[in-house]
């Protein structure tokens, strides 16, 4: 419902309103005004006509802004009243400073109000209370007041004032309230406010303070308030009992000033506890633990450092725990620790640690800074471990490294060491280095930058692969191009890439060692190429070719071979060639082959090899030895020559002078015969003319002439007897030196132009041949005469060999003869050639059938010779008694 405007309020309506609101003011002394909704004046009392000088002022239903010319018109004054109006909300003692007729601008507490009247119409009540004016004094209480007020309220101590010898509470700030649990404490003594405290000393403090005048001052004093009903609260609780006292100086009241400090003192024992806590599994860790200050001072040493040292708490704070390490660890130990501390900053050293015992044992101190929650330093904290074992394994290691390096840098094999992932080179020793054509600038850079020509060669990987798996990688004849001297070379090397493994067994590194085998390999290649042109010439060759190892198994047959055999390389290999020996031949052979195998020695034999179609063909046989610088058998190449005609030939000649041989030996002997006896006739005649013709000098011409041909024609004889095996021997036994005798004066019968002399120790007789073995000093002397055309002097020896051997030795001083022919010149018709103008005649086989009859004998035959000086033939007999 809409209120009617007051304008518009019946006369009536208007009446009942003044007469209430005069009612109300008649009663009241104050200054009061009953204004309407339109703020004009229902009625005033008289106070307050008194105070505005409106005495006998008509003033009813004039507006209140109007009156005493605008007095009250006050911007404040108009929103306060509005504000009521709207509102409802009475506004008390609100300060307007009104002009007042001659007395000037007066302050005035204002109380508006809204009622409502009898008649439902609101009406607003106005009183005045003009304000004293406030004294200097009261001024100050005033900002006093309200500073204290404000201070109180604001700082975090609990502040109360107690009052009189009884301590009853004052004044008291917010934060005492809270401290005491919001009670209701001011007016009563603390025992009636705080009963709980009556017995735990407070008030005895209290009354001392009062008594004596001395202020109190309790830290961290335990109190238990009560929080609830029987629920207490345990405080702890930094204060201040200050006295006060009145103008006259007495003693009047205590002010107190307290501080909580409950959370402090309860987190700082939540700290102390854990750091008890903490010592004790400090002290139970198997290692020492130390402490140290933000000063560098140690402060805490575990127990464990007390029972290892044996030192005592006071020796060992500060910087005295130094005196239990060895004298030549103790400075760099110091420095360290002073270090760390001086940079806040984890160090780790070893030093050796002195026991009970007073034994020093190798021992590893760890430390790092410790910093509190807000990253202040607070010192440092470090453990020692005994390390004495580990230390001394390490210093073999560490020697063994050392070691390592040592003779990695004196080997002469190239050798270098990678380390890490990047397989940083390491070390490289002089010989590596050359092998890289690098110098020593590429140690410590990294392999792959060091030679980048690795780049698309496999070895980076294989290098890898040794650090993955920790498998030994052996390069055998590996080629590498390598950049030398600014251009890339290949060579081949045999090399090894070895893992590296600490003492944990990890591998950090990689061991290289290389061979260059560039030499070996190439020559190898050559080697092939030349075997290969071998083949070829091999199977050019007319002759059958084989090449067997140095043990003498074949391994390569020409052409010619498996033509001959109609065998297969595989079937000649399996079987060997020696199979196609004929059995006459093969034992001869073998032993002979024997023979080159473990000597070296090469050799020559004729013999018959099988061919395809099961026929013997007569062979020259030769098996040459192929040797290594060294001089060992590389290999042996048999060169097979069929000789087969020649042979058959020789056959056929032989046949030819054997028969001539018969038909001429008939009659030469007859010749020889009578010759004999016409010469025994002359000598028994001694004819003067007789003697005159020359017939004596002709028969021993023509004597001499069919000795010759009678001995050429008994060596042809045997000759053929010894390639028939009818070589027969008369043994007898006989004094050799009387044969030896005989033999030259038979010989000089004929040859008066060589002085042969004859020297021996003893009488040697011998079981033999006699002729045969006259055949042979009569060859060995014949021979002496005949190839010392310049010399006259030939010697014979006869001596003792051994106990039961003699020797008989024919020397010259001709022509000699050459080591090369030392052999050969016993084989048939073998002559040595000589210059055509020094031609010698012979046939070449005197020496051939001395020496079968020599060996026949069980004799040897020995030659010495140099060319241009001479030679001496020997034979060895054995004896059947020897006699001085
Ligand atoms: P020949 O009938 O040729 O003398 P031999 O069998 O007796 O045959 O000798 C073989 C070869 O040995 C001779 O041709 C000769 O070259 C060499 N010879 C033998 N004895 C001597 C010697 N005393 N001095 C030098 N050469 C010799």
């Amino acid at each position: 419902m809409v209120k009617p405007h007051a304008n518009e309020l019946s006369e009536k309506e208007k009446n009942i309103l003044t007469k209430y609101a005069l009612q109300l003011t008649q009663t009241i002394r104050e200054p009061l005004l009953v204004l309407d909704e339109n703020f004009c004046v229902l009625s005033a009392t008289t106070g307050f006509k008194n105070r505005f000088k409106l005495i006998g002022q008509a003033m009813d239903g004039d507006s209140v802004f109007h009156l005493n010319k605008g007095q009250l018109d006050i911007p404040d004054f108009r929103n306060s009243l509005e504000e009521v109006l709207k509102t409802g909300e009475a506004i008390n003692e609100k300060t307007f400073s009104i002009g007042l007729k001659k007395k000037g601008r007066k302050r005035f507490s204002v109380n508006i109000s809204l009622l409502e009247s009898p008649n439902a119409q609101n009406i607003l009540l106005v009183s005045f209370r003009k304000l004293k004016e406030m004294s200097k004094t009261d001024k100050q209480e005033a900002v006093f007041n309200r500073i204290f007020k404000n201070i109180l309220s604001k700082t975090p101590a609990a502040i109360c004032v107690l009052r009189g010898p009884n301590h009853v509470f004052e004044v008291a700030n917010e934060n005492y309230m809270k401290l005491l649990g919001h009670r209701d404490i001011i007016g009563k003594t603390v025992q009636e406010a705080i009963p709980e405290v009556s017995n735990q000393g407070f008030i005895e403090l209290l009354d001392e303070v009062y008594k004596t005048g001395e202020p109190y001052i309790g830290k961290e004093t335990q109190v238990q308030l009560k929080v609830d009903e029987n629920k207490f609260k345990n405080s702890f609780l930094n204060f201040v009992y200050q006295p006060t006292r009145n103008h006259k100086g007495k003693i009047d009241g205590i002010f107190a000033h307290v501080i909580d400090v409950t959370e402090q003192v309860e987190a700082r024992k939540a700290v102390e506890d854990s750091e008890k806590r903490l010592r004790e599994v400090i002290d139970a860790v198997p290692a020492i633990v130390w402490i140290s200050d933000t000063k560098g001072q140690t402060v805490y040493l575990n127990k464990n450092w007390y029972s290892y040292t044996g030192q005592d708490k006071e020796t060992s704070e500060g910087l005295g725990w130094l005196e239990a390490i060895h004298p030549e660890d103790r400075e760099q130990t110091k420095l360290s620790f002073l270090e760390g501390h001086e940079q806040k900053k984890g160090y780790s050293i070893g030093f050796r640690l002195r026991n009970k015992k007073g034994e020093y044992r190798w021992v590893l101190d760890k430390a790092g800074p410790k910093f509190d929650s807000s990253g202040n330093y607070e010192g440092m904290i470090g453990t020692l471990i005994d390390v004495h074992e580990e230390k001394n394994k390490e210093d073999l290691v560490r020697e063994k490294d050392h070691r390592l390096q040592g003779i990695v840098k004196e080997a002469t094999v190239a050798t270098a060491i990678y380390t890490g992932k990047e397989m940083r080179i390491d070390l490289a020793n002089d010989a590596m280095i050359k092998l890289w054509g690098k110098d020593k600038s590429v140690i410590g850079t990294p392999l792959h930058k060091a030679l980048p020509e690795l780049d698309g060669q496999p070895f980076l990987g294989l290098l890898r692969n040794v650090l993955d798996t920790g498998e030994t990688y052996w390069g055998k004849e590996d080629k590498v191009d390598l950049m030398i001297d600014g251009k890339m070379q290949t060579g081949y090397y045999n090399f090894t890439y070895k893992p590296l493994r600490d003492k944990n067994g990890k591998i950090y590194g990689i061991l290289n060692m290389a061979i260059d085998v560039t030499e070996s390999v190439t020559s190898k290649i050559l080697l092939k190429e030349s075997e290969f042109q071998f083949r070829q010439m091999a199977d050019l060759m007319p002759g059958m070719v084989s090449k067997s190892n140095k043990e003498g198994v074949d391994i390569y047959f020409n052409k010619n071979w498996l033509d001959f055999t109609g065998n297969d390389t595989t079937k000649l290999k399996e079987k060997g060639w020696f199979q196609y020996i004929h059995p006459d031949e093969k034992e001869g052979f073998l032993r002979a082959w024997q023979d080159c195998l473990s000597t070296g020695c090469n050799m020559e034999m004729q013999l018959r090899l099988k061919n395809k179609e099961g026929k013997y063909i007569w062979h020259l046989s030769r098996c040459e030895a192929v040797k290594e610088d060294d001089g060992s058998i590389k290999m042996w190449i048999s060169v097979n020559t069929e000789i087969n005609k020649i042979k058959e030939e020789e056959k056929r000649k032989e046949e030819f002078l054997k028969m001539v041989s018969h038909e001429l030996k008939t009659p030469v002997t007859s010749i020889k015969g009578y010759v004999q006896l016409l010469l025994t006739l002359i000598k028994k005649q001694e004819a003067a003319e007789a003697s005159k013709l020359p017939l004596k000098p002709s028969l021993e011409r023509i004597n001499h002439q069919v000795t010759r041909l009678t001995r050429l024609i008994s060596e042809i004889l045997d000759l053929s007897r010894i390639r028939e095996n009818q070589l027969e021997l008369k043994k007898e036994e006989f004094n050799l030196n009387e044969l030896v005798k005989e033999t030259i004066q038979d010989i000089n019968y004929t040859n008066t132009q060589h002085e042969i002399s004859l020297d021996s120790d003893s009488q040697f007789r011998v079981m033999a041949d006699r002729d045969r073995i006259g055949q042979v000093i009569i060859n060995f002397v014949i021979n002496a005469i005949k190839y010392s055309p310049g010399s006259q002097n030939i010697i014979l020896k006869i001596t003792g060999e051994g106990k039961d051997k003699v020797r008989v030795s024919v020397k010259d001083f001709g022509i000699g003869i050459g080591e090369e022919n030392y052999k050969k010149i016993f084989r048939r018709f073998y002559r040595v050639e000589v210059k055509r103008e020094e031609t010698y005649s012979g046939f070449g086989i005197g020496l051939y059938l001395a020496n079968e009859i020599i060996e026949r004998h069980n004799g040897e035959i020995q030659l010495k010779s140099k060319l241009g000086e001479g030679s001496e033939f020997s034979f060895i007999l054995n004896t059947t008694c020897v006699t001085s």
